[in-house]
């Protein structure tokens, strides 16, 4: 038996990275997930090849989370498809390095469309479906920047200290309907997002890996980079009713223990 077994979960950003493991994770706990993203040929082929092998089944649907026309006809495509939608992961993002006196206002503005606008769309969109569904679950992805400051991911890091804003607020307002919100807030996780190396379909991903790993040993108590597969192991516990049945409007904190305090070696 699945910890998702009957669940429909929309998973945005779920081409590649956090949301493809988050979508493969799922489906083998027995959910149907729909697969949203703009990297179209990349989630084709996610959702074949979980619909291929899990438990669940899965479908892909283009989605900007920045467009609100895209968010009324994915929710339509997954309905059609699957009869409901009884959970969201809002987990689509985008980062940028600058200075803060530096960045451009257009750059400010793409981070809060995606990141923030992005998740607001998305539980305005699909919070409704889940309540007449009989409730559900919204995570939302936020970061480590989402609970304390960085240097150089000014625009980043204020989107996503707005994700835990709107992540309490919205599990306050949809409590009542059954449907509880929660964030995870990853600290380095190897994905393209942070590793780029990941992008160059030549590189070899174990080099890569260990590049990457190499980088954190020092910064990061638990000495490594973090994997895409262990922030989904953490969406999947505030997906899961039976998990996470008592928690809502919580930000988790998955770093290594980065945020634990200043190291001293
Ligand atoms: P990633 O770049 O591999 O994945 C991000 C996904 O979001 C991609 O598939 C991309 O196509 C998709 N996306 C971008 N813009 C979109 C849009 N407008 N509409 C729909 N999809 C869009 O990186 P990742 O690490 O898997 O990132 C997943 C989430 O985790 C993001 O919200 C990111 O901010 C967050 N996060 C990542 C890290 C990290 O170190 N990798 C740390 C903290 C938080």
């Amino acid at each position: 038996m699945g910890k998702l077994d009957g669940r429909v979960v929309l998973i945005t950003g779920a081409a590649r990275g956090q949301g493809e493991q988050e979508a493969r994770l799922f489906a083998a706990e027995g959910a149907r997930v729909v697969v949203a993203d703009v990297l179209d040929d990349q989630g084709e082929d996610v959702a074949k090849d979980i619909g291929g092998g899990g438990a669940g089944g899965a479908l892909y649907v283009h989605l900007d989370v920045s467009a609100e026309d895209d968010w009324t006809a994915a929710v339509a495509t997954a309905k059609e498809a699957f009869g409901k939608i009884d959970g969201l992961v809002n987990n689509a993002g985008i980062l940028r390095f600058n200075e803060l006196t530096a960045t451009p206002l257009e750059e400010f503005r793409q981070l809060m469309d995606v990141n923030q606008v992005g998740a607001f769309l998305g539980i305005r969109a699909v919070a409704p479906e889940i309540a007449a569904a009989g409730g559900g679950t919204i995570v939302n992805t936020a970061s480590f920047t989402g609970v304390t400051g960085m240097a150089y991911v000014g625009a980043y890091a204020a989107t996503k200290h707005a994700i835990i804003g709107l992540t309490k607020v919205a599990a306050l307002e949809l409590a009542g309907k059954g449907i509880r919100v929660n964030a995870v807030c990853p600290g380095a996780i190897d994905t393209a997002m942070s590793n780029p190396a990941r992008l160059d379909p030549g590189s070899d991903t174990e080099e890569a890996a260990e590049a990457l790993d190499g980088l954190y040993r020092r910064l990061v108590p638990l000495g490594r980079v973090g994997r895409p597969q262990e922030v989904a192991r953490l969406a999947l516990f505030l997906t899961s009713e039976e998990d996470s049945a008592y928690i809502t409007g919580q930000p988790f904190v998955i770093d290594g223990g980065w945020l634990a305090g200043v190291s001293v070696i």
